[in-house]
């Protein structure tokens, strides 16, 4: 009985503080969604998933593809070009030269990170000419950028309907039209919009704190969908054809071909890294391209056969450079390539649902709260719960490395430091209260609810000490109910009990907040009054007895009776200087009430 009473009480204690831990919780989140928490939240976490990201690269088997090319325009061809051709832009004779010679290879795609508009140096031939090279070829990309020029200084243009893709949008979370609508774009030369060059966009949008973490799928401009350059060359060279419907379902997934891609609640996709600037791509010069071109035999051949080939510029120089999670300038051409990677290897990385989110915190909330809760030592409860962060901690980065998922690191581990510090508020709190309530229980009386008759007899040794030491007096009186037993046998157990109680509230009532109304066996009952003196005791244990004799006891509807009570009174020190002989004092005067007609108080004895 006992076991089973605490271990509900247990139980209980568990639900109340697991309901107490949640409830700050909840709060303290809800105050997180204030912007600037909110902000300072989302940086640390992109500032984690960068930490993931380099701890991937740097130790994992994360293979880049071998098919991938980047023709450089790094910082020697930049040079090279100045001194051979003047200003950039490169003359487009060169890029049509190019073409041609990276075609003879058979590549399976060739992707221009770059966009050839019109410029002063515009030479309608040399345009001419790139457009009819890109056309003689139907594995060319070339890009193209929106944004929201006013129109009055660049007249928005009307793009040709081969340019757009059909996007039937199901998700309630994406909005394309709003994060990734434009009212103009920088149109490309005609001859290239004209022809049958497959046009792509390349918009890119940065973290708050300027590091690209992800690229968007599509732009939606003057009412139609564009498809983002690679996402449209890498899902045409996965499906062998071209791809012009696209969807996004339900659950933000974009169905495009057979591939299933994962996208932010921004209709972007995130991207998995492979590795640092020029070192995870082969990558030809673009000058040693030229040279090779123009008969140059010192130049090793390369040979672009089955290879997608993005043309790009990476000098630093030509100011084509980001920052990325896993380097501060990485070329604007890697990060296609990065994203072509991602599109062959399905790689894309999956930010969790909020959903999982919520299931994770409920989680930590509640192993946090059962540690804190169970342990006895708080050495052990801290060092589980520091173990148990770092444990989520170095799960977060195999659950990126193994699933591609990007689970939140920075809400959950501020919800274990949170969670803790309540626990052990609220630990705290219901240890004191039980405490409480187990002092209770061990030193009254369940019937009566007054003290029960140990801590009579320590409250009696306790005053005997005080008074000797202070040289104060302090009195007892022994209180017996008249004719209990026969009440009893009139009335029953059950009544005689209730008048038990109701006796024991009319001595606590009749009574000083500092005396002590005990129970000390069966029906009789005793009361300990520090610093009192005799006089003063017999007075009060007058007043009781009349207090009881008057009040009329309802024993049903219909019945009331009045009962009576006996008293004895002793004193500290004069009728005793021990507890014995202080009970066996008030005891005889007791026992001259009952022999001298009962509801009195005894006189004193010689
Ligand atoms: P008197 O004291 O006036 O001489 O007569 P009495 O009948 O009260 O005699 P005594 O004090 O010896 O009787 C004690 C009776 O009190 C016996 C028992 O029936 C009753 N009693 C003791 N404890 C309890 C209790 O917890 N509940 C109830 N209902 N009765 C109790
Ligand atoms: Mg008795
Ligand atoms: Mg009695």
């Amino acid at each position: 009985m006992e076991d089973k009473k605490t271990s509900k009480e247990q139980i209980f204690n568990i639900i109340a503080y697991f309901l107490i831990t949640a409830s700050i919780l909840f709060a303290v989140l809800l105050l997180a969604n204030n912007t600037v928490i909110s902000g300072f939240f989302t940086d640390s976490e992109n500032k984690s998933f960068d930490y993931r990201q380099s701890l991937l690269v740097k130790h994992k088997n994360h293979k880049p593809s071998n098919d991938i090319v980047i023709i450089a325009i790094d910082d020697g061809s930049y040079e090279y070009i100045l001194d051979k051709f003047g200003e950039w832009p490169i003359p487009r004779t060169i890029y049509s030269k190019i073409i041609d010679r990276v075609e003879e290879d058979k590549p399976k795609a060739v992707i221009f990170d770059l966009m050839f508009i019109k410029s002063f140096k515009s030479d309608i031939s040399a345009d001419n000419n790139l457009a009819n090279t890109m056309s003689k070829y139907n594995n060319i990309y070339t890009a193209m950028n929106f944004d929201n020029q006013s129109a009055d200084v660049r007249t928005p243009v009307v793009l040709p309907e081969r340019m757009s893709v059909k996007l039937d949008n199901q998700s309630k979370n994406i909005n394309i039209e709003n994060d990734f609508g434009f009212s103009n774009c920088r149109t490309i030369i005609p001859q290239i919009i004209d022809s049958k060059t497959k046009i792509g966009m390349i918009n890119i949008n940065r973290s708050n704190d300027g590091i690209i973490r992800q690229v968007p799928v599509f732009a939606y401009y003057n009412g139609q969908y564009y498809p983002h350059l690679t996402l449209m060359a890498g899902v045409n060279l996965i499906e062998g054809h071209e791809v012009n419907n696209y969807l996004i379902d339900k659950n933000s997934t974009l169905i495009a071909g057979n591939r299933k891609i994962p996208l932010t609640n921004s209709g972007e996709v995130v991207l998995n890294w492979y590795g640092q600037s020029m070192r995870t791509y082969k990558s030809v010069p673009f000058h040693k391209l030229v040279k090779s071109i123009q008969g140059d035999k010192s130049i090793e051949h390369y040979n672009f056969k089955n290879k997608i080939v993005f043309i790009g510029t990476t000098a630093v120089s030509l100011f084509d450079t980001k920052s990325v999670p896993i380097d501060k300038i990485y070329p604007g051409v890697e990060i296609h390539a990065t994203y072509m990677n991602n599109l062959l290897d399905n790689s894309f990385i999956k930010k969790s649902s909020p959903t999982t989110n919520a299931m994770v915190i409920m989680l930590l909330v509640f192993l946090v709260s059962f540690i804190v809760f169970t342990s006895t030592s708080a050495v052990f409860a801290t060092t589980s719960t520091v173990l148990l962060a770092a444990a989520y901690y170095l799960s977060s980065y195999y659950i990126m490395s193994i699933f591609n998922l990007w689970i939140e690191v920075v809400v959950p581990l501020f919800v274990i430091l949170v969670t803790f510090a309540i626990s052990y508020l609220a630990k705290y709190l219901l240890k004191s209260r039980d405490f409480e309530y187990q002092y209770k229980l061990a030193t009254t009386d369940g019937l009566t609810e007054l003290y029960n008759h140990r801590y009579f007899q320590d409250m009696m040794k306790k005053q005997v000490d005080t008074s000797r030491r202070y040289e104060q007096e302090f009195s007892l009186i022994i209180v017996d109910i008249d004719f209990f037993k026969k009440f009893n046998d009139t009335y029953g157990h059950q009544i005689g009990d209730a008048v038990l109680r109701t006796v024991a509230q009319i001595l606590k009532k009749n009574t000083r907040a500092t005396d002590y109304v005990c129970r000390y066996g069966g029906e009789e009952m005793s009361i300990i009054l520090p610093q009192t003196s005799k006089e003063e005791a017999m007075v009060n244990a007058q007043r009781i007895c009349e207090a009881v004799a008057k009040t009329p006891l309802k024993i049903n509807n219909s019945t009331e009776v009045n009962i009576t009570i006996s008293l004895g009174v002793s004193s500290y020190p004069q009728n005793g200087d021990t507890p014995q002989k202080l009970i066996e004092f008030a005891d005889k005067g007791l026992y001259y009430a009952k022999e001298h007609g009962r509801n009195q108080v005894g006189k004193e004895q010689e």
